[in-house]
């Protein structure tokens, strides 16, 4: 049986966590004079959701609870469940100084994938066990239990997977979840692109799952800085003691509460992108120079293509940036092109007809 307390680090399970000033007070308060906040006001104002001009010299909710509240709605989860970061990237890291011992414990990464996996890592001083997917971009299970040692806590997965763009498949993410005694993060930045189904209904069997989420991609808010982990209430609790105090500040909370009402232009948006990644895919498809397109459950295209460097460098100077991708392992003169409108998708497209010819 999985129990979470086996591998939280000691000095986190001993932490007597920062206690702000608004922690402690419960009732309905009138006046605050106990944050050394500037009561005369701020220099900036906004409007609240109800349209009241509001300043910003309150420090925000530590703990994000109408923010929370409307995330609950939409995921189909308790408050509890659900961590919010100053973005996804955020949560790796408190992941990671949670159950990591620096110098010590390790964790599995599959590449090629998301890079910040790695560089927490490297910032924390967590050994990595890098266990690279298959030919086919799925998961080696046979590698990864072959990796799995004693201070092995964390395994990271990401579906649909950042270069590649393909989901794992669901029976290997199960086959490691219930193979693995310790947390197996999945990332799920691209879930809305997906054809496969998120794996947040899997959280009420599985105590050794987290499962991150961020409103930068299909949401259209990466730069607000809004991602999200849902896990057991166990660990969740854990990741908002280790959290800074007032990590989501105020007019994020109130721009993100505002943006998730708009479910239905995301849709709307994600739908046209789905239907742009199949058009830029038959366009490239169709063309001598490109190799081989692999199929995308996300919002990019990983591509290989002849000579990527080098395509990759005269797109630079036309204007256009792609990821290249092409040094990395298992994508060799690949470019990762994120889909973009209808008509930077035509410009793309002849810029790189234009290299070739
Ligand atoms: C973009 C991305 C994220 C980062 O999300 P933020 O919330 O913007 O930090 C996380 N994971 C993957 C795989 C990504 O591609």
């Amino acid at each position: 049986m999985f129990d979470l307390e086996n591998i939280v680090r000691p000095n986190i399970k001993a932490l007597a966590p920062y206690a702000t000033a608004r922690h402690e007070y419960e009732g309905e308060a009138k006046i605050f004079l106990d944050a050394n906040e500037n009561a005369f006001g701020s220099p900036v104002t906004s409007e609240n959701d109800e349209g009241v001009p509001f300043g910003y010299n309150r420090y925000p909710d530590p703990m994000q609870q109408k923010l929370k509240e409307k995330i609950s709605s939409i995921k189909g989860l308790p408050t509890q469940n659900v961590f919010i970061g100053n973005g996804s990237d955020v949560a790796i890291d408190v992941l990671q100084r949670i159950f990591c011992e620096p110098g010590m414990d390790n964790i599995i990464i599959c590449p090629p994938t998301y890079g910040m996996y790695k560089v927490c890592a490297d910032i924390n001083n967590i050994k990595i066990n890098e266990v690279p997917l298959l030919a086919n971009y799925q998961l080696d299970l046979i590698g990864i239990e072959a990796a799995i040692n004693a201070n092995t806590k964390m395994i990271f997965i990401c579906s649909p997977n950042n270069p590649t763009g393909n989901s794992m498949y669901c029976d290997d993410v199960e086959m490691v979840i219930n193979n693995f005694d310790g947390l197996v993060v999945i990332d799920e930045a691209y879930i809305n692109y997906s054809q496969q189904k998120t794996f947040i209904p899997t959280l009420t069997e599985y105590a050794n799952v987290v499962i991150l989420q961020t409103l930068s991609k299909a949401w259209g808010l990466a730069g607000l800085r809004v991602g999200m982990a849902f896990g057991s209430a166990q660990l969740i609790s854990y990741m908002n003691k280790v959290k800074y105090p007032y990590n989501i500040n105020e007019a994020t909370q109130q721009l993100a509460i505002a943006a998730l009402d708009n479910i239905a232009t995301v849709n709307e948006w994600t739908k046209q992108t789905i239907i742009e990644r199949s058009e830029l895919e038959k366009h490239l498809a169709a063309q001598y120079f490109c190799k081989k397109i692999t199929p995308s459950d996300a919002n990019f295209l990983l591509v290989e293509f002849d000579n990527a460097g080098d395509l990759y460098k005269f797109l630079c100077t036309q204007g256009s940036i792609v990821r290249d991708r092409s040094r990395v392992i298992l994508c060799e003169n690949c470019l990762r092109i994120t889909i973009g409108t209808t008509e930077e998708n035509i410009i793309l497209v002849q810029q790189i007809r234009s290299f070739y010819k």
